[in-house]
């Protein structure tokens, strides 16, 4: 497989919408694809990830800004010329031809020769996981068999850059779970360069390389999973990457690679730096950040338990609002909905927000 690397610069895209007013639905973006990484556009629903996806395949030209594949500006480059493949959320697969014939549709339209064709789709039935499966219609298989074929189909073709373009959505929650393994097992055996749009930060986390996560059509936040999960730049960043609970917080003192906190009086060392001197902060904690005890800085009364089998989630209220910490078993069962208790900080984790 070709290793291709991408790049975009200060890439925005304006549209005009039905009242002719300008919607810059992508906004000066730019960011960086390594070959063979597995890059995920993540964001909240109209924040521009698809518009940057269909940019790179191609069915979107840029208002401004470049797009480099291996270093070679493709904004004026046709779709069909740019060696992208896109897989779609809807699969896309033709319903009259069987799934040999449909993985075969690209090679053929490419002029490769049939007995080259039979090889590769072979082949690539294969790494799918669908050996044996070539002769039957697509209206005969499941959803994730179809999503399989619409990955070899757009893998067969060998292209430089494969686009994904929110392929779990139409899945049932443990397919999803499944196919996303699957997914991320295939891009790694073959070493593809991979975009992938979603709104989900599971799907986001557990595939990624590098998440660039979208905000109002500009880039929020670029980073590895755990950057952006573990030292989040923003509020926004923090809430959208999983459950997180603000305090008010007082900095104390900044030392090299750690900030003394004061939360209600309490002091506490944690090794989070927050950004710049003069902005304000929160103080973020995870549910697994936190922990009930007899003794802690922020006092509330338990609202819900929620048990989970393997962890529970005790919703608590306190004076800044509701809190949700995340328990591990064994659970004590003095913790009752009702009580008064108290909420300590796991300072290690915890993390300095700028608001
Ligand atoms: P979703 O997850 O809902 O698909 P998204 O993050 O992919 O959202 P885009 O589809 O890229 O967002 O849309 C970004 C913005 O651009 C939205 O405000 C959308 O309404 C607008 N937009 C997208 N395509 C067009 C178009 N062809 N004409 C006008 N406005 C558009």
């Amino acid at each position: 497989m070709k290793q291709v690397s991408l790049k975009l610069i200060n890439v925005s895209k304006v549209f005009k919408d039905f009242k002719g007013n300008e919607v810059r639905a992508v906004d000066n973006v730019s960011f960086d694809v390594q070959p063979g990484e597995f890059v995920t556009l993540l964001g909240p629903s109209g924040c521009g990830k698809t518009t940057t996806l269909r940019m790179i395949a191609g069915f979107e030209k840029p208002t401004d800004g470049m797009i480099l594949i291996n270093n070679v500006n493709v904004v004026e480059i046709p779709p069909w010329k740019r060696d992208t493949a896109m897989v779609f959320q809807s699969y896309g697969l033709f319903p009259h031809m069987n799934v040999a014939e449909n993985i075969a549709y690209g090679l053929k339209m490419r002029k490769v020769p049939p007995s080259d064709i039979e090889k590769k789709v072979k082949n690539i039935l294969k790494v799918v996981g669908l050996e044996g499966y070539g002769d039957r219609p697509p209206s005969s298989l499941s959803g994730g068999q179809q999503q399989r074929v619409a990955l070899a189909r757009a893998l067969v073709v060998e292209p430089s850059v494969l686009l994904f373009d929110e392929p779990l959505s139409n899945l049932d929650v443990l397919l999803r779970e499944q196919m996303r393994i699957e997914i991320k097992r295939i891009q790694k055996e073959v070493g593809i360069t991979a975009i992938y749009v979603t709104h989900d930060r599971t799907e986001a986390l557990t595939l990624s390389d590098k998440i660039v996560l979208m905000k109002g059509g500009k880039i929020e936040q670029i980073g590895s999973p755990e950057e952006i999960y573990e030292k989040p730049v923003s509020k926004f960043a923090a809430e959208f990457m999983g459950k997180i609970n603000f305090f008010p917080v007082e900095i104390v003192e900044r030392l090299e690679d750690r900030t003394v906190i004061k939360l209600n009086g309490q002091v506490y060392t944690i090794p989070s730096l927050p950004t710049s001197k003069s902005e304000k902060y929160v103080l973020g904690c995870r549910p697994e950040g936190l922990k009930i005890a007899s003794k802690g800085p922020v006092k509330g009364v338990i609202k819900t338990i929620v048990y989970l089998g393997n962890f529970s989630e005790y919703y608590i209220d306190t004076e800044f609002g509701e809190v949700m910490v995340k328990v591990l078993p064994p659970f004590d069962t003095t913790l009752s909905e009702g009580k008064e208790v108290h909420i300590d900080i796991v300072p290690e984790i915890a993390k300095i927000i700028q608001e």
